[in-house]
């Protein structure tokens, strides 16, 4: 088991929250939904596309499909043809309707507010069980994605490249309270500043206290 985290890093951790709370003051997705079931969907189906993508097509979805029920039975080639745009349509049909069929089945149509619970979910792993907890539940939860994975090991938060001992790492620096507020201010951090090439150190506000030894210099006035 690793060591639990010292003062420093504890306050290192606070300090760059504090900050992004400054940046971000009022965060959250922007995902449309209506219910709690809408946004697990929804969520399933932002998977490496944009939110702007999904919520051009949720909207016909649910039209279409209003309930969980519904969902659960319908065609799995009109669904398709719904969320073709999104990418990855085959698996992501599968994923939506499939996990309606398990609400049904075993949670009388309800999305269950419990982490174990939704990961028993067919396509719902951890990343998007703690998006639900966290937007739907108002439950403490981290969700990490791609970018809370770069920035958290950038900032030298966390030392590992597996969201699930990330995720623990985390929990493990953070009280409670914060956990909700952390993947939405990092996931923006990490698209507008820290991003994955080039990270513009030269202008980010965490750089006195990030930790990553290849920081990108300002660039030249003439580079463009
Ligand atoms: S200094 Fe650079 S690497 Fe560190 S958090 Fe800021 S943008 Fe990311």
């Amino acid at each position: 088991m690793p060591d639990a985290p010292t003062v420093a890093e504890r306050a290192q951790a606070g300090d760059v929250l504090d900050r992004l709370r400054t940046r971000y003051p009022e965060i959250g997705t922007a995902l449309r939904y209506d219910d709690q079931w809408q946004l697990l969907v929804a969520t399933v189906l932002s998977a490496q596309t944009t939110d702007e993508n999904v919520n051009a097509v949720t909207p016909v979805l649910f039209q279409r499909w209003p309930t969980v029920d519904d969902l659960a039975g319908a065609d799995l080639e009109e669904v398709e043809k719904v969320v073709y745009s999104t990418g990855f349509f085959r698996q992501k049909t599968a994923s939506i309707i499939a996990l309606s069929a398990d609400l049904v089945d075993r949670y009388d149509g309800v999305v269950p507010g419990d982490l174990d619970d939704l990961v028993t979910l067919r396509g719902v792993g951890r990343k998007t069980a703690s998006v639900i907890l966290a937007e739907a539940f108002g439950v403490p939860a981290i969700a990490v994605d791609t970018h809370v994975n770069r920035v958290s090991n950038r900032l030298g938060l966390v030392s590992t490249a597996a969201p699930e001992k990330i995720e623990f790492a985390l929990r493990d620096l953070y009280p409670e309270d914060d956990w909700s507020a952390i993947s939405m201010r990092f996931i923006q951090f990490g698209r507008e500043v820290c991003v994955a090439r080039r990270p513009r150190c030269w202008e980010c506000t965490l750089a006195d206290v990030c930790a990553y030894p290849n920081k990108t210099p300002a660039p030249e006035p003439d580079d463009g």
